[in-house]
């Protein structure tokens, strides 16, 4: 594998959040009982499992030069339910350790993240994944995912058949590529250490953006939410 095609279907990086039992409001009560059900062979008990809010991607550069647009997060978040939640991207060697069944899109200023909610069952082989999430050792998400068009900034063309490398200037002008007609999400994953910056929020709240059209399920914000032209106009 090239580095193109590398970093073109390469990791990227969120924060996994601090357990998320506070994001349920009075308006629209997440009922994350009968949502994880969906997902379940048989009736489960909120005993019998832990709930995580996560991030898997947003709309900022990342450390690849790329950048999703604002159309494929909101495709991203329609295909993360019930995907599988991984550790380091091994899809070869082991199985998932909890499945995502719920996302939302949350909007911090002008970042945009899918946010989904995954839940890991409390099994005795899990009982050290989740003590090391908790505890704050697993702290950082990724994910992987496929798409068909890495488009270039600079010319927008793909930028494997152009002249342009993502990391250099032109003109003063940054080459980046946008992560363009996402096909599919394969899953999301703990990994030990990825970096984007992007850390645990200790102060979620329960402000709460809703009623912003149909297709939006519910925006969860974080404090000072600002509305961004790009949501106003959707
Ligand atoms: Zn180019």
């Amino acid at each position: 594998m090239d580095l193109l095609e590398r970093i073109c279907y390469g990791e990227r990086f969120g924060a996994v959040y601090t357990q998320d039992s506070t994001a349920e409001t009075p308006e629209k009560p997440a009922n994350d009982e009968e949502d994880v059900n969906k997902f379940s062979l048989r009736r489960l008990s909120s005993e019998e499992y832990v709930i995580f809010t996560l991030d898997l991607c947003h709309n900022q550069l990342d450390r690849h030069f790329s950048k999703f647009p604002n159309e494929e997060l909101e495709k991203i978040n329609k295909l993360v339910p019930g995907r599988p939640l991984m550790e380091r991207h091994d899809l070869r060697g082991s199985l998932p350790r909890g499945v995502f069944f719920k996302s939302c899109l949350a909007v911090d200023n002008e970042k945009i993240y899918v946010r989904p909610k995954v839940y890991v069952l409390r099994l005795e082989e899990n009982k050290s994944f989740i003590a090391n999430i908790e505890g704050g050792i697993y702290r950082e998400t990724s994910i992987g995912f496929t798409f068909t068009l890495p488009e270039c900034s600079i010319c927008g063309k793909d930028i494997r058949k152009c002249v342009h490398i993502p990391g250099k200037k032109y003109d003063s002008e940054l080459c980046f590529y946008w992560l363009r007609d996402v096909q599919e999400v394969l899953e999301g994953s703990v990994v030990a250490c990825g970096s984007q910056g992007t850390g645990f929020v200790r102060d979620y709240r329960n402000s709460v953006i809703a009623g912003l059209g149909e297709k939006w399920d519910i925006i969860y914000s974080l404090n000072n939410f600002k509305k961004t032209p790009w949501l106003e106009n959707d």
